[in-house]
């Protein structure tokens, strides 16, 4: 018997969510295209082209240069190494808060930078002072997060571009998870509002795109010749991705997601996520518990790991942060009718 797919029914961890229904049927009807080599599949990669321009859009880069990464892993380990291309030393560093995604952990790895790790603040947002006193002639990039991954906080993002640059480093901006929610809002986080030199924005997290759907964008198409590699054997004649063969699924359905949604459906979502994440704290305070305020739809508390523990063996299926506060993502399968279900068991665990 085939397995059931996954329900998202009691999905509260996750920072992906039911792909759009366009982007799904997208996705299958394009699931056997390779937008790896466009000389065969030119069709996937004229859409490439596209959903790379939609990109741009949301994040405010006029002619944006840029391709559709496997995820956010990809997209941050391949900004790590345009930076280590363009330093003129042996030796480059990278200086990231320590709200950093861990793929930056393995970019290091991999490519043989020195990660230098700066503090947060009380806020959970990079403590900039700190990162001034990391910064020096070696430093090859600066990362600002956009939506972190357990607090959903957003970084100063103008001042780190701004101390980026002072150091003739280069600005990168992880919104993998944040991406498709700060243009609703008034926070900085984007081209527009910063010296920002490349991001990464992934559409198969709030893009509600299907997986595989990572972004990556550089604000001008020098960065990205730096990871151009030749290949003979195709009919193009060079390839800056990271993997060769490349499912078109999640290209085609990157950019269904964004003519079905942009940008009336996704604010309309932001909004319900947003209000999902401010009543679920609300309630959670209630109940008498330690809540960080939510900037963006993701909630974090404290909650007992004994009642964690009972939740997860009742199906829901939570995660904890490096503190060990619980972290609920208010994704866009997230509805209010779950939430309150998740409360009423929450409840009933205290109990245990
Ligand atoms: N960056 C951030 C801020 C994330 O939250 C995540 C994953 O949740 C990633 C990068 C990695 O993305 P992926 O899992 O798609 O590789």
């Amino acid at each position: 018997m085939p397995a059931e797919p996954q329900s998202f029914d009691r999905v509260l961890s996750s920072m992906c969510t039911d792909p759009h229904p366009a982007a799904r049927e997208a996705a299958v009807d394009f699931l056997a295209t390779n937008p790896g080599d466009p000389g065969t599949y030119p069709t996937i990669s004229a859409l490439e082209d596209d959903a790379v321009d939609a990109l741009g859009e949301i994040a405010g880069l006029a002619d944006p240069t840029g391709y559709i990464a496997s995820g956010g892993t990809e997209a941050n380990i391949q900004a790590v190494r345009i930076a280590r291309e363009r330093a003129e030393t042996a030796r480059p560093n990278v200086v990231m808060p320590d709200s950093g995604h861990f793929s930056f952990r393995k970019a290091a790895d991999l490519l043989e930078v020195d990660l230098r790790i700066v503090p947060t603040d009380d806020d959970y947002r990079a403590d900039l002072e700190a990162a001034r006193a990391s910064v020096d002639e070696e430093t090859a990039l600066v990362i600002g997060v956009a939506g972190t991954t357990e607090y959903g906080r957003v970084d100063p993002i103008p001042e780190l571009g701004t101390l980026a640059h002072e150091v003739d480093a280069l600005f990168h901006v992880d919104a993998a998870w944040g991406g498709y929610v700060l243009p609703f809002t008034d926070i900085p986080w984007n081209f527009e509002h910063a010296p920002v030199d490349t991001m990464t924005i992934d559409p198969h997290k709030m893009g509600q795109a299907a997986i595989p759907a990572g972004g990556l964008l550089v604000r001008d198409e020098t960065l990205l010749d730096e990871l151009a590699v030749d290949t003979p054997y195709l009919e193009t004649t060079a390839q800056a991705t990271l993997t060769g063969t490349r499912s078109g699924a999640g290209v085609a359905s990157a950019l269904a997601a964004f003519e079905a949604l942009w940008p009336d459906g996704y604010a309309a979502q932001y909004e319900r996520s947003q209000a999902n994440a401010e009543w679920l704290a609300g309630e959670l305070r209630n109940l008498g518990y330690d809540v960080i305020e939510p900037t963006l739809p993701l909630v974090a508390a404290d909650v007992p790991a004994q009642t964690f523990d009972a939740l997860r063996a009742e199906g829901w299926r939570v995660s904890r942060t490096g503190n060990d506060e619980m972290r609920v993502v208010c994704m866009p399968h997230v509805t209010r009718e779950m939430l309150a279900a998740f409360l009423e068991d929450l409840d009933g665990c205290r109990a245990v």
